[in-house]
């Protein structure tokens, strides 16, 4: 896993989407994922930033291009582009704040507008480290997950936890999917 090759020796390119009102921790998720930092202050740029990780899945070497929106879903000025060409989406809510629950739909809405139907989705209810401020059950974001068809984590960007294995969860059904496909 996450080792690294060169382009050309890559067996598929993936992209895909990090979606989900601000500050429920999209950016420091795919730091974690991508670099393994985590930043206490918020970023301060705004405009699409994206990282690449290399992963191995069985003899086939993935490189993950994921797309973080840095900031533009506070002004709602996320376009088509952004989602152009997404195979998968990590959806994000805090699971600190009902409020980012709450918008889920209007985040599936968007999606479904703008990308295929077998789009891996996976719902991440992040900050699970911040136990006594918990507003959202772990039963409720799965329960939503299953109603929808989405894949299912509970995660912290801060601790490390479940982050490499909501980020892998996506890839590999990205894998799974494609390489059916093309079969
Ligand atoms: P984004 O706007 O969705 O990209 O969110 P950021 O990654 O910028 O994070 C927003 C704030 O939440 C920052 O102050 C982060 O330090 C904090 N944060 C992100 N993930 C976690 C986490 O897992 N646990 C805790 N306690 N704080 C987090």
């Amino acid at each position: 896993m996450g080792d690294a090759f060169n382009d050309d020796e890559c067996d598929y390119l993936f992209k895909a989407v990090l979606i989900g009102d601000s500050g429920v921790g999209k950016s420091n998720l795919l730091s974690r994922f991508s670099r393994n930092e985590f930043r206490l202050d918020s970023k301060p740029t705004i405009g699409v930033e994206f990282a690449y990780r290399n992963i191995r899945v069985g003899d086939k070497l993935i490189k993950a291009q994921i797309w973080d929106t840095a900031g533009q879903e506070r002004f709602r000025a996320i376009t088509s582009s952004y989602y152009r060409g997404a195979l998968g989406a990590m959806l994000v809510y805090d699971l600190t704040r009902r409020a980012t629950f709450d918008n889920l739909m209007k985040w599936l809405e968007e999606l479904r507008r703008f990308c295929n139907s077998d789009m891996v989705v996976v719902l991440v209810g992040n900050k699970s480290d911040l136990v006594q401020k918990r507003e959202v059950e772990e039963e409720e974001g799965r329960s939503l997950a299953e109603k929808e068809g989405l894949c299912f984590m509970e995660t912290s960007a801060l601790e490390n936890l479940n982050v490499e294995e909501a980020f892998l969860e996506m890839v590999t059904k990205i894998y799974d999917i494609t390489s059916h496909k093309s079969l």
